[in-house]
């Protein structure tokens, strides 16, 4: 909560008589998801931040915290993730731009945590969508996003066992390891008693 109440007063100002209207810094607006470039300065299109921004377009509707998604245009991994180089060049240092999103509007991201998107849109860099969580939390809230077992049982409440970690764990999955351990035992005598 402390990270993304900051984000709202940190970068990110809704401006009253347009609900797409974003003041990102000094340096840009976006308004209507066309970019403005507000000094002579950001005219620099080689920073990171103009080149990110370049690559963005906002969404029509809210989707998330009152707020449409930053949708990223660039290329994209086949994990849905967006890919961003953040000096440009060809071979430089690779990072996804929701994970710069989240660096240059809220701060640093703290050692051992990763960025999750509140709206489940990978390609979304929204900061106001983007909060900063422990990697066993994200374990957690991916677990809790799934409505299927990777066998395609459903998680409904008779069929969820909760590990103590607090991810969830498909009771007819395990039931059917448990079936095949024992007729794995019983198939397999062990050398004692034969
Ligand atoms: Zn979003
Ligand atoms: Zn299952």
């Amino acid at each position: 909560m402390g990270l993304y109440r900051k984000a709202l007063t940190f970068g990110v100002n809704k401006m009253e008589t347009n609900p797409y209207q974003t003041i990102l810094s000094d340096d840009y607006r976006i308004n209507s998801d066309k970019l403005i470039v507000r000094n002579d300065k950001a005219k620099d299109i080689t920073s990171p931040a103009a080149r990110f921004l370049e690559k963005i377009r906002i969404g029509s509707i809210p989707t998330c915290n009152d707020e449409p998604c930053w949708e990223w245009t660039g290329c994209r991994q086949p994990n849905g993730y967006g890919q961003f180089r953040i000096d440009g060049r060809r071979g430089a240092k690779k990072s996804s731009p929701h994970r710069f999103a989240y660096e240059h509007y809220i701060g640093p991201i703290p050692e051992g945590y990763e960025v999750d998107h509140q709206c489940k849109n990978r390609a979304c860099c929204n900061p106001a969508h983007l909060e900063a969580v422990t990697v066993q939390e994200n374990r957690v809230r991916r677990n809790a996003d799934q409505t299927h077992c990777k066998h395609g049982h459903l998680f409904d409440e008779a069929n969820t066992y909760l590990l103590p970690d607090g991810t969830r764990s498909c009771r007819a999955c395990r039931a059917r390891r448990a079936r095949a351990f024992r007729q794995h035992q019983s198939v397999v005598p062990s050398r004692d008693t034969t």
